[in-house]
């Protein structure tokens, strides 16, 4: 098996990657808050871990992949108090929490199909899971990690801080956490102002509730992703993923319930992908540079000089580590449109190509396959797989324009790696052969095509002219090469 490094949020370091149960790996990511419209905040992680789920199948593991919907508990601010933000989203509607819920998964999951990220193995809603976080937090308590406090039940952070640290994964001081918010105590139901929920008890309008033993109430937010995580992957499992934005208090405060509950750190390795900011700010509602996946591929918004299909945004994405912040402007993006072409009409170029002479003994092609998975073992490193690729287009290039030629050998290695990498794991797919229509479509075209080859060939100029153009005023685009012809739509 390959040796795979990952960087792990916990140690601050690249570690080999050893699954504990090979060839099982479980690997949990958290998946949106549905209340609102997919947005570039849910796109990457979403594209990052279904990367690291194609490669890791890839490799020859038997991959587990839970991202969770989260529809309960996600208060207003992360929170412990505040209005929830689905059931305030289903006020503001009039609309039941769960029609809220679905509508937003629907569109989450059109957005994520449209983006090519594959669909994970399970995918549980935290609402379908009261009754295990409802026991999880019972552990807690009955491990004396928690307390019950006007029928809402909270973590007792500064107690187990004594015991464990807390604040290890995000880096936080906890003594001066518990120092500086001393003088509100007393203030709240809380004993410190860093315990975080694990159960609250509803308020009379609150609509989304259920029954515990403590009161009517729902589960805080970080208890569903403890439960649910240790449910379908065990108590331990290996990988543990979402954005750097969750780190703390959502991550940190898991860690916590783990450790309290069962004594032990639930995940092996912790991965967090960086955040992507437009024009150099952070994305926000209030700051006008809030733009969906949908605004994206229609290019309706102020910000966008253009619509951007799914996947240059997910060949932007890629084009980053995912450890490295991204900037999105149309600049970019139209530099990445560019490039994206570029790398599909290689690739199609290749799959054309033929084979023909001698195998070179030291050819640069099969160095192509190693270098790309040394790439992706070196902690996910896609920009670098991505410029790997395009260096192969040089070679592919000379070929194309009869300025080099290839073996058959070389030739059948390139256009596999090439397709492994560029299609199966980076999951970039030509948009625009979905345009190309059923083979017969495509048969006819070609057809026309030849015939305004035989045209051309005969001085035929009417017809062959006659051709070019109204297949150009319904769209097509046609460009003459030694060949013969390319097309598309
Ligand atoms: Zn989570």
């Amino acid at each position: 098996m390959t040796k795979m490094n990952i960087y792990n949020t916990l140690s601050r370091k690249k570690e080999e990657f050893i699954p504990l149960h090979a060839p099982n790996v479980g690997l949990y990511v958290c998946g949106p808050t549905v209340y609102g419209d997919p947005h570039l905040g849910h796109a990457r992680p979403a594209i990052t871990f279904d990367v690291l789920f194609r490669y890791l199948q890839h490799l020859g593991y038997k991959v587990r992949y839970v991202r969770n919907i989260t529809d309960v508990g996600h208060l207003e601010n992360d929170a412990d108090a505040g209005e929830d933000k689905i059931a305030k989203k289903a006020r503001l509607d009039q609309l039941e929490p769960m029609e809220v819920v679905q509508y937003y998964v629907n569109r989450y999951h059109k957005a994520m199909e449209a983006l090519n990220v594959l669909p994970p193995s399970i995918e549980p809603h935290a609402s379908g899971h009261i009754m295990e976080q409802i026991e999880f937090t019972q552990k807690i308590l009955d491990a004396g990690y928690a307390y019950e406090s006007e029928g809402s039940v909270y973590f007792d952070v500064e107690k187990y801080n004594k015991d464990y640290r807390y604040g290890k994964l995000s880096g936080r001081n906890v003594e001066e956490m518990l120092e500086t918010t001393r003088e509100l105590d007393g203030q709240s139901e809380k004993r410190r102002s860093v315990d975080f929920a694990l159960w609250k008890k509803a308020s009379p309008e609150h609509i989304m509730r259920w029954k515990a033993p403590w009161s009517e109430g729902f589960p805080g937010w970080h208890m569903e992703c403890s439960a649910m995580g240790t449910k379908y992957l065990g108590e331990e499992f290996d990988i543990h993923g979402g954005g750097m934005d969750l780190m703390f208090p959502h991550h940190e405060c898991e860690i916590a319930q783990s450790c309290a509950a069962l004594g032990k750190d639930s995940v092996r390795y912790w991965m967090h992908n960086n955040m992507i900011t437009i024009g150099g700010q952070k994305m926000g509602k209030s700051l006008g540079n809030f733009i969906t996946l949908e605004q994206f591929f229609t290019g309706n918004h102020p910000l966008l000089s253009k619509a951007f299909s799914p996947m240059t945004i997910r060949f932007f994405i890629l084009q980053a580590h995912y450890r490295s912040t991204v900037d999105f402007s149309s600049e970019a993006l139209e530099a990445s449109e560019k490039g994206l072409e570029r790398l599909l009409e290689g690739y199609a170029r290749l799959l054309k190509l033929e084979g023909a002479g001698p195998m070179a003994s030291a050819s640069p092609v099969f160095d192509l396959r190693s270098d790309c998975e040394a790439a992706m073992n070196d902690d996910l490193n896609t920009p670098v797989v991505i410029a790997h690729l395009f260096d192969a287009l040089k070679t592919i290039n000379l070929v194309h324009d009869g300025k080099a030629s290839i073996s058959a050998g070389e030739l059948a290695e390139l256009k596999e790696v090439f397709g492994l990498y560029l299609e199966k794991l980076l999951g970039i797919k030509d948009e625009s052969a979905q345009n190309k229509g059923t083979e017969a479509y495509q048969k006819a075209i070609d057809l026309l095509l030849n015939i305004r080859l035989e045209a051309k060939k005969n001085k035929d100029w009417a017809t062959s002219d006659r051709i070019r153009n109204e297949l150009s005023a319904l769209g097509f685009e046609i460009k003459d090469t030694k060949e013969g012809f390319e097309w598309r739509l």
